[in-house]
């Protein structure tokens, strides 16, 4: 439960399983029948998983018919019904490497003590098959069905090219019976590449495209023109057999050898293996190659090694008790939305942020997502006490996908952006063709705050230690209102300043000497930065960073730009009329001319030293190359965008995405879909002490790796 909190706390759970299940039931219907799902497989999971922990709480809910109880599938009318040779099951999932060890302790424990040899495979994302061969030859291939009826699939099969027709010779010697007719079964699936190839000919035909490879090879299984499937690029992987009391085999990996050998087509990548530490290097291994594979795969499968260790463990009423999925994590959850809370940002502009129950999605907790505007609120018709989807993807930020509308609670309003600022009451303001709603005021301490952390923040001014408690605390106590009153502060009264604590004997606490003197020490600091920094601190609208060194190379000096006419700006470079409309705007504003005088005034110096510059800079050795940096750089402790800055200050090139223009991906710990795909494309991947190195002397590795 600790992962979807109390996700259901104050609701009838009955009412609640019984609208999960009908939810499952329909989205069952629509994967497994329609091979058309509405959802993506992680948030149907999610929803799964949040009906067994209800059932598991309240096992008096649980029913023969409930989703949790049977193997999902569905068996049309289309093709005749094959009764499957024994039960096809579904497989148990973890959901992360702690359930995967439960597992395996169950497993040491049922095993008497200690772990046996276990079989480590891909989880191929397909469509089960079952391929009945008797005397040796092909006579029946089945869908997986409800488990334990599947549909009459045979000629369809029959045109996959690597599905043998007859097994080769030989391997009649690993069959006890070499006469009896033998289940084999595994998964058929799509390639990637001929997925892309059938849904763009799809959509240029006005046809509905598969919503992923594993549909579009359920799909092609279950046409009813074998002619269709013929021109389907399928393929399989087999793996499993109907009854090992059948074969010679005595484990899962000497089946997998007889298949082989049988002329099957089997995964190369298995791995027998004895311990924890192995599963879990196997499955890692199998997350970062992923993206590389030719085919889908949505996780690891582990299966005890030894058939009677199995047959010893047997069977839940829908998986083997002897084997688990280890699912890669799934970069969507439904978690509830509690609130939609309004941000006030530095310019005024108001966002709707989703509140959520805190919920894991792809490895990292997720509790809060922007919802940009009332636009993008309506037009995703979230509301408050909705159940909703979140994905995050790598190292993006997360994001509310949209509401599983079914669960929607009777009272749930439609949401609209509040008439007056949060922060400061006023009435908010939404121009003519702006999706955005501003509070104007100039008093708005919300946009005061926000403004003053922009200033201090490492990007602009670099203020070391000026963080949001203290900030808070100086414009409370009516101290600062404005970037410019920063540099009339002293240590005595910083060292006064109340943090909003209090001590044991309940007296407030100051922020002391010690603090102060940094404080003061890193403001004084702040004063000689680049003419760039304080253009961007001072937080003009559409003045990013770059766009701020793009005019400070223009303009050097705050003189100049403050002298320059709206077509001046727009003359510049990168500079369209839009930026230089709201920067002319901005700096013939009579408080923000005052704000860029006082700051002149107290020593912040407002200008490029343009030799002082060219003597610092550093040789662009870095000239010519990409770099992409992801995950976090814990050995050095440095911020990614430093890390960026650092690298620019030698020529090179920083982005954000992977492409095959890249030159090296950085990939520090925990580094996300970028790290994958750059193995994909083949581009060079380096560690944070390679980066390191690169950013002291300058000196990139060479292709072959140098
Ligand atoms: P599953 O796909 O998670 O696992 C069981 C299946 O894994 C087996 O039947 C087998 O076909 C397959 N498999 C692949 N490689 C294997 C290997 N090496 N060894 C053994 N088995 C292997 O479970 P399921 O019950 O088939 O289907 C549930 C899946 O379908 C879930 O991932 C779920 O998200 C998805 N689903 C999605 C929707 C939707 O609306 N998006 C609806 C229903 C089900």
């Amino acid at each position: 439960m600790a992962e979807q909190g109390n996700l259901f706390e104050g609701q009838d759970p009955a009412a609640r399983a019984e609208a999960l299940r009908r939810e499952i039931e329909h989205h069952s219907y629509q994967y497994y029948a329609l091979d058309a799902p509405t959802i993506s497989d992680a948030a149907f999971d999610s929803l799964m998983r949040e009906l067994r922990e209800i059932e598991a709480a309240h096992p008096e809910l649980v029913t023969a018919s409930s989703p949790t109880q049977r193997v999902g599938g569905y068996v049309g009318e289309q093709f005749a019904p094959v009764v499957h040779e024994r039960r096809m099951y579904s497989l148990d999932n973890a959901m992360d490497l702690d359930e995967l060890d439960e597992w395996m302790e169950r497993t040491a424990e049922a095993c008497g003590g200690a772990l046996p040899p276990l079989c480590c495979e891909l989880k191929i994302d397909g469509s089960s098959i079952a391929l009945t061969y008797e005397d040796g030859v092909l006579v029946r291939a089945a869908t997986r069905g409800d488990g334990t009826t599947g549909e009459d699939i045979t000629v369809n099969v029959r045109t996959v090219k690597d599905v043998p027709l007859r097994l080769r010779d030989g391997a009649l010697s690993g069959i006890r019976d070499a006469d009896a007719s033998i289940e084999l079964r595994g998964e058929c699936y799509m390639p990637k590449t001929s997925f892309e190839v059938l849904n763009a000919a799809a959509e240029s035909n006005g046809k509905q495209p598969f919503a992923n490879p594993r549909n579009a090879a359920a799909g092609s299984l279950r046409q009813k023109d074998p002619q269709i499937t013929a021109h389907r690029d399928l393929s399989t992987f087999v793996y499993a057999v109907g009854d090992e009391r059948k074969l010679v085999a005595e484990t899962q990996w000497d089946l997998l050898k007889w298949l082989g050998e049988a002329g099957f087509h089997v995964n190369p990548d298995i791995a027998l293996v004895t311990s924890a530490e192995e599963v879990h290097e196997f499955c890692r291994k199998s997350l970062e190659r992923r993206d590389a594979l030719p085919y889908d795969i949505d996780g690891v499968v582990v299966k005890v090694n030894s058939f009677a260790q199995q047959e010893a463990m047997g069977y839940t009423a829908r998986a083997p008790r002897w084997a688990i999925a280890f699912k890669f994590p799934p970069e969507e959850k439904t978690t509830l939305l509690r609130d939609i809370t309004v941000q006030v940002g530095r310019t005024g502009k108001l966002t709707p942020v989703a509140e959520m129950d805190p919920v894991l999605v792809a490895g990292s907790t997720v509790a809060r997502a922007t919802l940009h505007n009332e636009d993008e609120v309506l037009r995703k018709d979230v509301r408050v006490g909705d159940t909703v989807i979140v994905r995050k993807a790598g190292d993006v930020i997360p994001e509310v996908l949209g509401p599983v509308l079914s669960l929607r609670p009777d009272d749930a309003r439609p949401w609209s952006m509040p008439k007056e600022c949060p922060s400061c009451g006023s009435p908010v303001v939404r121009e003519d063709g702006e999706a955005d709603y501003r509070c104007i005021s100039i008093d708005c301490p919300a946009q005061a705050l926000e403004r003053l952390l922009h200033w201090a923040s490492r990007g602009a001014m670099d203020i070391d230690g000026m963080g949001e408690e203290i900030v808070r605390r100086l414009v409370e106590s009516g101290r600062v209102s404005d970037v410019a009153d920063y540099y009339t502060l002293d240590e005595v009264e910083l060292a006064q300043l109340q943090t909003g604590r209090t001590n044991k004997e309940g007296e407030p606490i100051c922020l002391g000497q010690t603090i102060a003197k940094k404080l003061v020490a890193a403001i004084d600091e702040s004063r000689t930065r680049l003419f760039a920094r304080p253009l961007f601190g001072l937080g003009m609208r559409h003045v990013g960073k770059t766009m701020a060194e793009t005019l400070a190379r223009a303009f050097p000096n705050m003189d100049a730009l403050m002298a320059a006419t709206e077509e001046q700006l727009a003359a510049v470079d990168g500079v369209g009329p839009k930026i230089a409309h709201s920067t002319y705007l901005f700096l013939r504003t009579p408080d923000n001319v005052q704000v860029i005088e006082r700051l002149a005034k107290h020593g912040v110096r407002l200008a490029d030293d343009v030799e002082a510059q060219a003597a610092d800079a550093l040789p662009q050795t870095l000239e010519g190359l990409t770099f992409v940096l992801t995950g976090s750089l814990t050995q050095s402790g440095m911020k990614r965008d430093e890390a960026g800055a650092a690298l620019k200050a030698r020529g090179a090139k920083v982005s954000g995405s992977v492409s095959k223009k890249t030159s090296f991906v950085v990939a520090g710990e925990a580094a996300g879909s970028k790290y994958d795909k750059a193995v994909a494309l083949g581009v060079p991947v380096l560690d944070e002490a390679a980066l390191l190195h690169i950013i002291e002397t300058g000196e990139a590795p060479t292709a072959d790796g140098e």
